[in-house]
């Protein structure tokens, strides 16, 4: 349920997979999908108790303390989008991106190499200015607030394997836009467009398979008859032949999650230890529920589908808008044409310009999503009061402002706000009255587990 894309959005260890493979947003979305975060501890083993059940959850109030992380949360996300723009920008006003080029002509004076050697560099040059920001919001401020277990050193392997992934990944593909646009200077964008769709579908499902295992243990459930109700609701959801994984991501984190992927053998079912931690049972089981709603309803496929068009529009504009910049600035910037790989920091900022503007308009959907997959989870377990108390400990532990103002849900928000969430927990009931529900067409048996 909360923050989506925390994987790629803004970690800047894999700026340079963005960067690339000219799909800054198609894999902001990948993990939006890849990671639908979730929510919610508390000790209250007693929600189950029958005459709470009806009872509405207070939103809960907030506190200093999670008012000042919000402000501060506002002025550093500002500053991180300035510093998405701002650094290609620096390295193409300085003309550093040119002289890199130039190095990298020197190293590599076959096409391909200099192209690769070029995107190395580049990376690299960038991490350098990234670095300290990604340590403050990442490490420092994390711990400082409570919300993080990870060591020093595991944030700098963690760090350090991120970067070499996205080195090598965008090693791998940088060169096939450069080549495109080479090739064809009036269609790249349209063969790019059309390349990256595989690419796109194959990240949704290469991240939560083969690249998350990568930074923690996936191992098998300890909990077998938790683990027993939780394949039951899978299975009266339609999803079957799941395997069910538990993350040891307390190292990491505090932050709770799981999420539902993959298709046919790989067809899993994800739980963060720290969800199994915090959360009393019923709780649980609503996230899971809610989860599946994601899985069942294709979330994903939808994603997809919108990440692509949104990649088309974004790099038709960068084929209209490009030349004429490069007319204005090329002079400066030490290229004449966007075929020349030091345009990188110009696609890139074109490309982050793009998604500033866009994505008010796709947060607008994830929410929409993430409501639906709330009414699914209610539908599916009823468990009303175990889906508000959950959310009532989220924001204790996270320190989420329970209820921002429209301002930081347009701009910012994939999720509605915990207080409306709970709002709709507290209301949502039609099985009592008879009503119908919206996705029991869904469910493969009537009666709730
Ligand atoms: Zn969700």
């Amino acid at each position: 349920m909360p923050t989506y894309c925390r994987y790629l959005m803004s970690p800047w260890h894999l700026r340079p997979l963005l960067a690339v493979a000219l799909v800054l947003l198609p894999l902001c979305f990948a993990s939006l999908t890849a990671h639908a975060q979730e929510a919610a501890p508390t000790d209250a083993t007693t929600v189950a108790s029958a005459e709470r059940v009806h009872e509405p959850v207070p939103v809960p109030q907030d506190d200093e303390r999670t008012m000042q992380r919000y402000r501060a949360g506002n002025v550093l996300w500002f500053g991180t989008q300035l510093m998405g723009l701002g650094l290609p920008l620096l390295f193409l006003f300085t003309g550093w991106s040119a002289r890199i080029r130039d190095v990298a002509t020197r190293w590599g004076k076959k096409w391909f190499f200099i192209v690769v050697f070029y995107f190395v560099l580049l990376s690299l040059a960038m991490a350098i200015f990234e670095l300290p920001w990604a340590f403050y919001t990442e490490y420092i401020r994390e711990h400082a607030y409570g919300l993080s277990n990870q060591t020093l050193t595991k944030w700098i392997t963690d760090t350090a394997i991120s970067l070499t992934i996205g080195l090598f990944i965008g090693a791998l593909i940088i060169w096939i836009p450069y080549l495109l646009l080479k090739k064809s200077p009036k269609r790249w964008w349209l063969y790019t467009g059309m390349l990256i769709l595989p690419f796109l579908i194959l990240q949704v499902f290469i991240t939560p398979i083969w690249i998350a295992p990568l930074f923690n243990d996936f191992g098998p459930m300890n909990d077998k008859a938790l683990e027993a109700k939780i394949l039951a609701l899978a299975e009266r959801s339609g999803i079957e032949g799941a395997r069910v994984f538990e993350v040891a991501k307390s190292e990491d984190t505090k932050a709770v999650n799981a999420y539902v992927t993959g298709f046919g053998d790989t067809k899993r079912i994800v739980l963060w230890d720290t969800a199994i931690e915090k959360l009393a049972e019923d709780e649980l089981l609503f996230v899971m529920g809610h989860e599946m709603g994601h899985f069942v309803m294709n979330h994903v496929v939808r994603f997809i589908a919108i990440a692509f068009f949104v990649t088309f529009a974004s790099l038709y504009l960068i084929h209209r808008l490009s030349g004429a910049l490069i007319r204005r600035y090329g002079t400066r910037w030490g290229f004449t044409e966007l075929s020349d790989v030091a345009s990188l920091p110009l696609i890139m900022v074109m490309m982050g310009a793009f998604t500033l503007i866009v994505m008010p308009l796709i947060y607008g959907v994830t929410r929409y999503h993430e409501h639906e997959a709330d009414r699914f989870g209610l539908e599916l377990t009823h468990l009303n009061h175990a889906a508000a108390t959950g959310f009532v400990t989220l924001q204790k532990e996270n320190l989420a402002n329970p209820d921002p103002g429209w301002v930081y849900m347009f701009f910012r928000s994939s999720h509605p706000s915990i207080a409306q969430r709970i709002r709709f927990f507290n209301s949502y009931r039609p099985w009592e009255s008879g009503e119908a529900l919206k996705y029991e067409h869904l469910f493969s048996s009537p009666e709730t587990p």
